[in-house]
């Protein structure tokens, strides 16, 4: 399915009007079909600005969520990225457009291989996909240019503030899983990190361990 230019127009409309200004997050979300990342009926909801269910219990996030965190990554043409929180791919597919090389992990084995089968209809040969327990980061593809978390922790864990490039920009939503949590930004410098709280967010926790399926 791909959204006709009335629904698309709708959907560039919401997320400009939530506050996704940059005209190459918005052009990234434009290429990318949401859509081709949910299955069954709720595909049919995909233009619409709400978090939806994918399997293994996770969610798809909120499109203009989405927007905004791409956004207050501020990822440039020469960046290796991070992900944490495959889930669908979605997130990850919308980076590709954006950076050199997308590094994505998810807990959940199935989401991975689900992701990295759209990841190849669409051609982004620039996205690498793993399962494994994001919150070790990837030791051997570090540094990474920008980290981006889309499942929230308590704290920004140690082994991704490591793994963050001089320079580099992480954002992730920090606090506990069943309350409000905030997005926050944080860039590493010569002598530490600087931290930015940014917006109120909810986001499903980051678990321990590898998932079962
Ligand atoms: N970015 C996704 C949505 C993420 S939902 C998208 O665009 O669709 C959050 C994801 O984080 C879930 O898929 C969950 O399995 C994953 N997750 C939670 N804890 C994790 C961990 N420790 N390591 C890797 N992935 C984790």
């Amino acid at each position: 399915m791909s959204a006709d230019p009335e629904t698309l127009m709708q959907f560039l409309f919401a997320l400009r009007s939530r506050g996704v200004t940059d005209t190459r997050v918005l052009g990234a979300m434009e290429k990318i079909d949401r859509a081709l990342f949910l299955k069954g009926l709720f595909a049919g909801r995909a233009y619409e600005d709400v978090p939806l269910p994918i399997a293994c219990g996770q969610t798809i996030s909120q499109p203009s969520v989405v927007g905004i965190m791409t956004q207050a990554l501020d990822v440039q043409p020469r960046d290796k990225v991070l992900e944490v929180g495959t889930g669908s791919g979605y997130q990850a597919a919308v980076l590709s457009q954006l950076a050199r090389r997308v590094y994505t992990v998810d807990r959940y084995r199935r989401l991975v291989a689900e992701a990295r089968a759209v990841f190849e209809e669409l051609d982004l040969t620039n996205i690498t996909a793993f399962t494994a327990d994001g919150s070790f980061g990837l030791p051997d593809q570090a540094p990474f240019d920008r980290i981006l978390v889309t499942a929230a922790a308590e704290d920004p864990p140690g082994p991704l503030l490591a793994q963050l490039r001089i320079g580099g920009i992480m954002v992730l939503p920090v606090g506990q899983s069943d309350t409000i949590q905030s997005l926050i930004r944080v860039r590493r410098t010569e002598s530490g990190f600087d931290y930015e709280e940014l917006r109120p967010v909810r986001f499903v926790p980051l678990v321990e361990g590898l998932g079962q399926d």
